[in-house]
């Protein structure tokens, strides 16, 4: 419809596709937005004896996602990267900004991803605060804004030598979606809606960072692939550890690939979106039983070790056997050296 795209200017965008849903939601929501949408800034106050918590995204056309991908499920998963990153912290999401630059005005387009963004900002009560779009290539860019008692937000710093080493879900399922429609592995159509939400539509992990508050000693979301991920925590810990490759979870479609494939993808595949995290082994039992709770599997996949500086500050195990430090290496390496 080019006549009506040509009416709208950035003001009519903003009102006509954020603003609305911006203020219904707001009306519900939290104590802690004083002001939204309208103004020069959003106003935020915080909830006493909390710390707030701010992360950011973009995803950029053609870099992290397909130039035909779905509005919808791209507005859910720029939103639900944002609030994984809270997750990871323990913070309880409170809202979140959206600057967005568009290459055209496409009505269709827009009201599909407002629609998707105001879904999950919905379900996770996260408000739209503000914002600003612009004329561009496609960019999404989100930042989020949550809440944890002061002193609770879980960092990436806390793993201490003898802590259990954790996962929740399954991983590796983003990566087998991403080889599927590459063609890089054949999977049936059937098998591939199995498993494609796990990179369309990752599910924030919001309610088990909150539980992990008191329990985790370290955590963070697996974004870039669990074991590089992991290696972040070791650093700033300045820890080793010990990961067992046979007992990473896999789902049933990712089991159905050789055991190469399933242990490079679960090892190094990227977009899971789960919390990898680190506790004393004393947790265990309340660590099963926010699983139960949850619905959830959170698998115990390793343990922390004393970074002697000796060795290697991660040591992989399959089935009782030490992985040489290449093989170790080969598993690190990003999908793209995999896909060559
Ligand atoms: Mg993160």
């Amino acid at each position: 419809m080019p006549s009506e795209s040509k009416s709208f200017g950035e003001f009519d965008l903003i009102q006509r596709f954020f603003k609305t849903g911006a203020d219904q939601m707001r009306s519900n929501s939290d104590q802690a937005i004083v002001l939204g949408i309208g103004d020069d800034c959003a106003l935020l106050k915080p909830i006493p004896g909390e710390e707030i918590a701010i992360t950011s995204d973009m995803l950029v056309e053609g870099r992290h996602f397909f130039t035909d991908a779905d509005p919808g499920l791209l507005a859910r998963k720029a939103l639900a990267v944002n609030l994984s990153d809270l997750a990871a912290m323990g913070a309880k999401p409170l809202g979140f900004t959206l600057a967005i630059a568009l290459p055209k005005v496409d009505i269709a387009w827009l009201e599909a991803f407002s629609k998707g963004i105001f879904a999950i900002a919905d379900q996770y009560s996260c408000p739209l605060i503000g914002g600003d779009t612009t004329a561009g290539p496609l960019t999404i860019s989100i930042t989020a804004f949550g809440s944890a008692p002061s002193g609770k937000a879980i960092r990436r710093s806390g793993a201490k030598a003898g802590d259990d080493i954790w996962v929740s879900g399954t991983v590796g399922d983003a990566r087998l979606t991403l080889a599927a429609l590459r063609h890089e592995i054949n999977l049936s159509t059937i098998e591939l809606k199995e498993i494609e939400h796990r990179m369309h539509a990752p599910v924030p992990r919001i309610d088990l960072g909150i539980k992990l508050r008191s329990i985790a000693s370290a955590a963070l979301d697996v974004s870039d692939g669990l074991l590089g991920d992991l290696k972040h925590i070791l650093n700033q810990s300045q820890v080793g550890a010990e990961v067992f490759l046979d007992q990473l979870p896999k789902s049933v479609s990712l089991q159905k690939q050789s055991e190469a494939i399933q242990n490079q993808f679960a090892a190094s595949g990227g977009d899971d979106y789960e919390i990898c995290f680190t506790a004393l082994a004393a947790h265990r039992d309340a660590i099963d039983a926010i699983s139960k709770e949850l619905h959830l599997p959170i698998t115990r996949i390793g343990r922390i070790t004393a970074n002697t500086g000796a060795t290697e500050t991660l040591q992989l195990l399959n089935n009782g056997d030490l992985l040489s430090d290449n093989q170790t290496a080969a598993l690190l390496k990003s999908f793209d050296h995999f896909a060559k």
